[in-house]
């Protein structure tokens, strides 16, 4: 089994003063952790990250960026722009985009492609919701977001990206998707790749699972087969429970 990512989006929560005191909490708490550590901030607490995390074992990312590199794109924030801070990755997709801002699968795919060639690591976020799996069409939206949300993601760029599974359903809703429910997605999901980029390089991708994971379920969940780590939203933002959740494999 690979060692796992674990990874905090903290989505719009944490003032500076907040993100700062959260920071100097989790650093010696994940200090000897073996798997990956990433938090995943608001843009506003990104510089502080950046420079509380440097010499730790702690990777920043931010919750998304644009496609292009600049122009008449008000309130959006360049890949470059935040490879200049110092941030290494990019959650891109998560599901409140695609609900609250209009986010789809080709403008998932732009953002990543535009993330990649900065010299980003992505996070790409696919995933289900209820009336899509209790309609029988879980299979065929994952599908979906990987055909289209992948449609130009080269072989060699795959190796910079992870995917984050979190199914609609179990997100900020306290309701989780059970191990096996989780491993079975994530396998299917492996599958999907397999056809696109070949069985090795689907082997290679981290796949994390994301919703209501927490300090008591992390174990269970990351002991799964094709389970590759979390990605946490309101488990992340208290440092003893997301610590709790990064050494739970
Ligand atoms: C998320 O924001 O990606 C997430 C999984 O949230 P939560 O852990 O709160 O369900």
């Amino acid at each position: 089994m690979k060692n796992k990512i674990i990874a905090g989006n903290w989505k719009m929560n944490k003032t500076r003063a907040e993100a700062e005191a959260l920071i100097k909490e989790l650093v010696p708490l994940v200090a000897d952790a073996r798997n990956t550590v990433i938090i995943c901030v608001p843009f506003t607490d990104l510089q502080s990250a950046v420079e509380l995390t440097r010499g730790t074992n702690i990777h920043v990312g931010a919750q998304n960026c644009h496609w292009k590199e600049s122009g008449a794109f008000t309130g959006e924030i360049a890949p470059s722009m935040l490879r200049e801070l110092g941030v290494e990755y990019v959650v891109i997709g998560h599901s409140e985009r695609r609900t609250y801002f209009g986010e789809t699968d080709a403008t998932v795919l732009a953002r990543t492609k535009a993330a990649l060639n900065a010299g980003l690591k992505p996070i790409v976020c696919i995933g289900e919701t209820l009336a899509e799996r209790q309609s029988g069409k879980m299979e065929e939206v994952l599908t979906r977001q990987v055909s289209e949300g992948f449609k130009d993601v080269t072989a060699e760029e795959l190796q910079r990206v992870t995917v984050a599974y979190e199914p609609v359903w179990a997100i900020g809703t306290g309701v989780t998707a059970t191990d096996e429910q989780a491993n079975d997605a994530i396998k299917y999901i492996r599958g999907v790749f397999a056809e696109k980029y070949g069985k090795a390089a689907a082997e290679a991708l981290y796949i994390q699972y994301g919703g209501s994971m927490n300090d008591g379920n992390a174990k269970g969940l990351l002991n799964m087969s094709d389970v590759d780590g979390g990605l946490i939203g309101g488990a992340s933002l208290v440092a003893s429970k997301f610590a709790a959740i990064v050494h739970a494999h």
